[in-house]
């Protein structure tokens, strides 16, 4: 505990955190950004705060007391404004929640509060679907401890370009979700995923539309399996993907006529492009895109 300081200029702190507001002694972030608190709130909130703000007696308003916090001062807001009564929807964001995940032990943190942020949170997320989701696996395996079966299936949707092989990938999920089974969930998508693109590459009919010199020979025709899947795969990462056609769809034939896989110009020759984009959106729409293992509970969620 410190005396009071002049002001630092930078976070801007907002009502009822700022120096108008009522309040009996001051958090200082790390950056010396000072937030207005009453003592009497945050005790009913959090044994942290018990221990921190015990022995503390009242003061004179200009000479309030300083409590140092080992928190940047967006994290130290958020912390504050999810233990008040207050509502502060510019904090309810993915990539907060998940930094009051971090420091929850610390600062006995409710769980029910997170919870409660991280369903509002994914509500803003559920409600533009085209919004990206920044740290998807973290977010996902919140969501798998918070036993929000929706919150698993519409996250994982996000989870596709992420390389699950990372040792950090891993360590993060098992963090976030108190468990292996989330990661494993994530994987276990993966796998169908991959045994799911032949369903994909069938409905393009290769071997009746390759030319004779593509399908003669196993390994051309394998070769050129393989580079329809590798687009596939990619054109599948989307986590709403869209088939407007079959061959911009798979970067086969783009829009503009530039082959990105580089068969020759008789494979597809003549093909009937609506039936396959039909074909196509149809093996689409069966693609695995949510996890198939959810959390053993369900708790409803106000989304
Ligand atoms: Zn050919």
């Amino acid at each position: 505990m410190t005396e009071l300081m002049e002001d630092t200029p930078g976070y801007a702190v907002s009502s009822p955190f700022d120096s108008a507001s009522p309040g009996d002694c001051y958090f200082r972030a790390r950056d010396g950004t000072r937030f207005k608190v009453l003592r009497h709130v945050l005790v009913d909130t959090s044994p942290y705060f018990v221990d921190l703000l015990k022995g503390v007696t009242a003061s004179t308003s200009s000479e309030l007391p300083i409590f140092d916090i080992d928190e940047d001062a967006r994290t130290l807001h958020a912390l504050l404004a999810f233990l008040y009564p207050v509502h502060v929807p510019d904090l309810l964001n993915g990539a907060l929640i998940l930094q009051l995940a971090d420091i929850e032990e610390k600062y006995c943190i409710p769980e029910s509060r997170i919870a409660l942020g991280f369903s509002t949170a994914m509500e803003i997320h559920f409600a533009d679907k085209t919004k990206p989701i920044e740290r998807a696996i973290d977010l996902f395996s919140l969501a798998w401890r918070f036993d929000s079966r929706q919150a698993c299936h519409f996250i994982s949707r996000h989870t596709h370009p992420v390389d699950l092989t990372d040792k950090t990938t891993v360590k993060k999920s098992v963090h976030y979700s108190k468990s292996i089974e989330s990661y494993i969930a994530l994987t276990e998508l993966r796998r169908q995923r991959e045994f799911s693109l032949d369903g994909i590459i069938e409905a393009l009919e290769p071997k009746k539309h390759f030319c004779p010199s593509h399908s003669s020979s196993d390994k051309m025709f394998f070769t050129f399996i393989s580079m329809m899947k590798t687009a596939a795969r990619h054109a599948l990462l989307a986590p709403f993907p869209i088939c407007h056609d079959a061959f911009s769809f798979l970067g086969i034939q783009g829009t503009d006529g530039i082959r990105v896989v580089t068969w020759c110009s008789s494979c597809y020759a003549g093909a009937d492009r609506t039936r396959l984009t039909n074909q196509l959106r149809e093996a689409i729409s069966r693609y695995p895109q949510v996890v198939s293992i959810v959390p053993d509970e369900d708790v409803w969620r106000v989304w």
